[in-house]
């Protein structure tokens, strides 16, 4: 009886101290700090409760950030708990004990073959940022372009999909990031590929974003925090749960509620139900 507890990282488990709400410091645990500021943090509670989740689950952090972004969080250091999979860059990277799946990578380049090619796109996206002064286009480990704009424009984001729609890209922004990435580039395929290693016979999901809406609509449950970009366009679906908390607080709800799921449904490991 495998349990799969995939969560996407930033402003679901690991906030900055912009989002992060009210702690007290000697609670929270800094994983990230760039240019002197904290861009990635958790209380001691949500840790403990992923050293636990870990045991009892197969836990796979998936995140949109580059292996490069997902090792700078150092959860061996950090938490103590080295996840065997990890999915970077919205899935076009599968980590096997830190190390990247070359079976994987094969048909993640089959996929991005269908769509144009990259430096196409950054053309494009590089012409529809003219117009705009703070745009800098970054990339993610050569699957996706990155951009970040503070106060993007209306139909700014609508007007980039048009153009590169029919391309086989889309685009997906959230706070002050658009990400640009081929079509078929989702969490919930690499997810899903693990599921199938670990013969995974229940899968949980947590994430915040647009991005992770995949994620959460391919498990049989999931929780999204109330403070989440996706529960503010009024995404919703039954089997996803809704924190009450916010900031580092929805980061403890949404760690020991994937805990709790993931113990129930073992049988012989709690008295919460017979399954
Ligand atoms: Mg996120």
């Amino acid at each position: 009886m495998t349990v799969l507890a995939a969560t996407d990282l930033d402003r679901t488990l690991v906030h900055s101290d912009r989002v992060a709400g009210p702690a007290e410091a000697h609670e929270v645990i800094r994983l990230e700090r760039r240019r002197g500021v904290t861009t990635a943090s958790l209380t001691r509670r949500t840790a403990a409760s992923l050293v636990a989740l870990d045991r009892v689950a197969t836990w796979v952090p998936a995140t949109t950030r580059s292996v490069d972004g997902y090792r700078r969080l150092d959860l061996a250091r950090t938490l103590g708990v080295v996840p065997r999979y990890a999915v970077c860059a919205n899935g076009a990277v599968l980590l096997v004990d830190g190390v990247a799946d070359a079976n994987w990578a094969a048909r993640v380049r089959a996929l991005i073959a269908r769509a144009a090619p990259r430096r196409e796109v950054a053309r494009l996206l590089t012409g529809h940022l003219g117009a705009l002064p703070h745009g800098k286009v970054r990339t993610a480990d050569g699957a996706l372009l990155v951009v970040r704009i503070p106060d993007v424009p209306d139909g700014w984001v609508d007007g980039l999909d048009a153009l590169v729609a029919d391309r086989g890209w889309r685009v997906s922004a959230h706070d002050e990031k658009v990400h640009v990435l081929p079509a078929g580039l989702e969490k919930s395929a690499a997810v899903a590929e693990i599921g199938r290693r670990v013969a995974a016979s229940r899968v949980l999901a947590a994430g915040d974003s647009p991005l992770d809406a995949d994620l959460l609509l391919a498990a049989d449950a999931g929780i999204q925090p109330v403070d989440g970009r996706l529960h503010a366009a009024g995404w919703h679906a039954d089997h996803v749960a809704v924190t009450a908390a916010a900031g580092l607080r929805a980061g403890e709800e949404i760690a020991a509620w994937l805990l709790a799921q993931a113990v129930a449904f073992r049988p012989g490991v709690s008295s919460a139900g017979d399954r």
